[in-house]
């Protein structure tokens, strides 16, 4: 008499109803996690333009903080940020030089 093994009882996962279904397992894990990936980045994009508006300077400074001369458009565009105009920006690189040593 043939001996039927363990695996003869197991359902036939080789069958197309379950490789289909399988398969829709599959494209499920991979949405899910095609999903979070995208949040996580989402979140992650979020976190780093909070953190970067709050150690921006704000974008009310027009004036020079030394000698509140308007700090040109073109100047503001080339360096965001900025806080000087040309000529007190200058002038504070060479005091700090000059104080470095
Ligand atoms: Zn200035």
């Amino acid at each position: 008499m043939r001996q039927l093994s363990a695996s003869a009882y197991r359902p036939d996962i080789s069958t197309p109803l379950h490789a289909m279904r399988r398969r829709r397992r599959m494209a499920d894990i991979i949405d899910r996690a095609s999903e979070q990936a995208e949040r996580e980045r989402l979140a992650c994009i979020e976190r780093q333009s909070a953190a970067a508006s709050r150690s921006a300077v704000p974008s009310g400074v027009l004036d020079c903080v030394d000698c509140d001369e308007p700090i040109p458009a073109q100047r503001r565009a080339r360096v965001p940020g900025a806080t000087r105009c040309v000529d007190c920006e200058s002038a504070a690189e060479q005091h700090a030089a000059h104080f470095a040593r």
